[in-house]
């Protein structure tokens, strides 16, 4: 590793030390740039990397809604504008109880590159709150209403609103962010706003949402597999796939990769995993998509109706199946660990496309790496979200709205564009097939150029 590298990387340490996941997602990029640093000493003059791992804003606030007892409930709600040297804030909001500042500057900064990688003009952001919907806040065992939901993103509205629009920062979802919260959301805008503008994406149809928006991450990924597969001759056709997650992402990538012809083995959710040897069927995740998305409830409750499957508390995909050709994590970050990667690759596992940001832990990286894998990182095989909400904004811009085949075909040239760029800057960079280094080399190079052109801003 450079100086220059090991420097800024100390120095983000010292200066984040509450904040693991940040440091991981640093780490685990500006570790890959030595080659394009050194070729390009511009970067360091202009300190790119000191100011790249630096937001240009963070903006932390107060949410207090009301139950539906009458009682006041506080959360704190974030949003970080990382990097809008190639276009306004772009990137999901987040209601988990394990949101905090370091893991949304983690999703920050993996957003800058997996933005800059769409080819599309947008830079990248990240918000949130540590509001927790799956979680009643005064009756053990339920969910909050869909009143307190509302009631609680009108709030969170409220303050962020002053801090986005359509040419400065646009919102879309994230993990238990879906239709029900942006529509919420984009309401409350409006009202305080007094215009009507694409200022979220993922919106519903008949408010300016795209076809294809919802489908697009999980569809984006299994997109990208197929690229990667081609460069070996290979197709997804007959491969025994493990998917972790059964919510936005993990369902549409289930969906297409049985739409492709492979056989989906595995789901999972916070309450365990579900195994089925003979595939998991279009109507059984048609099932699996009302429980969740409808009816609210989980895999264990699926679990007991179905006879065809396994159930497994507590556990996740990656240790279920003797025999893996590819695994899809779709869950959460860090959520696949070098444990689970020497089962998986022992198991026959070649490929690996993550759907979710950050969801190997480095010891997982390392091993997929070394075993020359085909191994997509998150910012690369799940930027076909971001890349349609892209194509959201241009829609609504131009007051236009595109059929599903023409979306859903500028999302399979935009994730073969990512595979060529990322395959050819590793292979630029001599380490051909590396698409970690690829991706980060090919995301960073656009906006650092920016960076320089645009002076010390
Ligand atoms: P989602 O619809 O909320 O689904 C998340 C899934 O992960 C759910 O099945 C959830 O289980 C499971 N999960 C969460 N925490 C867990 C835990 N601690 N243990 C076990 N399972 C857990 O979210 P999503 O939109 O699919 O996002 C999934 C991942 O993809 C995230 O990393 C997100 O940042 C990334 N991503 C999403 C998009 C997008 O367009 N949505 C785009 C790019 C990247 P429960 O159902 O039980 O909660």
């Amino acid at each position: 590793m450079s100086k220059y590298v090991d420097k800024v990387l100390a120095d983000v340490k010292a200066k984040n030390p509450n904040e693991p996941e940040f440091i991981q997602a640093v780490d685990e990029v500006l570790t890959t740039l030595d080659p394009v640093l050194k070729s390009n000493p511009q970067y360091e003059k202009n300190a790119i990397l000191e100011r790249m791992v630096e937001p240009e804003r963070v903006i932390i606030f107060r949410v207090p809604w009301v139950d539906d007892k009458g009682i006041v409930r506080v959360n704190r709600g974030y949003r970080i504008q990382m990097n809008s040297a190639i276009g306004p804030y772009k990137g999901g909001l987040r209601f988990d109880p394990t949101v905090n500042l370091g893991v949304l500057k983690f999703l920050a900064f993996e957003q800058v590159f997996k933005n800059s990688l769409t080819t599309l003009p947008m830079g990248g952001g990240k918000g949130g709150s540590d509001f927790n919907p799956k979680v009643s806040p005064h009756t053990p065992g339920k969910r909050c209403s869909d009143a307190e939901v509302m009631r609680f993103c009108q709030s969170f509205m409220t303050e962020l609103f002053r801090h986005i629009g359509p040419d400065t920062d646009v919102p879309a979802g994230d993990m238990n962010v879906g239709g029900r919260e942006i529509g919420y959301m984009f309401g409350q805008y409006k009202r305080l706003a007094n215009e009507w503008t694409g200022v979220l994406t993922g919106k519903g149809l008949s408010f300016g949402g795209s076809l294809i928006r919802p489908e697009a991450t999980g569809y984006g990924d299994v997109y990208f597999a197929e690229n990667m597969l081609a460069m070996r001759g290979e197709t997804l056709e007959g491969k025994r796939c493990v998917i972790s997650g059964s919510g936005n992402v993990a369902s549409f990538a289930a969906e297409k990769l049985m739409q492709l012809g492979a056989k989906v083995l595995t789901l999972s959710d916070r309450s365990g995993a579900i195994y089925c040897e003979g595939g998991i069927t279009e109507k059984m995740l048609k099932d699996i998509m009302v429980l969740k998305n409808v009816k609210r409830g989980e895999l264990s409750d699926f679990a007991k109706k179905t006879k065809a499957v396994k159930f497994f508390a507590g556990k996740n995909s990656w240790q279920l199946a003797d025999k893996v050709d590819a695994a899809f994590p779709c869950a959460r970050q860090n959520e696949l660990d070098g444990k689970d990667a020497t089962y998986l690759l022992k198991h026959g596992c070649t490929l690996v496309g993550e759907g979710a940001n950050m969801p190997s832990t480095p010891d997982a990286i390392a091993a997929f790496v070394k075993a020359k894998i085909m191994y997509s990182p998150g910012k690369a095989s799940n930027a076909g979200g971001v890349a349609t909400s892209g194509l959201e904004m241009s829609q609504n811009s131009e007051r236009l709205s595109w059929t599903r085949e023409e979306v859903d075909a500028k999302l399979k040239g935009i994730m073969k564009s990512i595979h060529d760029n990322a395959w050819e800057a590793a292979a630029k960079y001599g380490d051909k097939g590396n698409y970690v280094m690829g991706a980060n080399i090919a995301g960073f190079t656009k906006v650092a150029d920016a960076m320089v052109a645009q002076g010390v801003c």
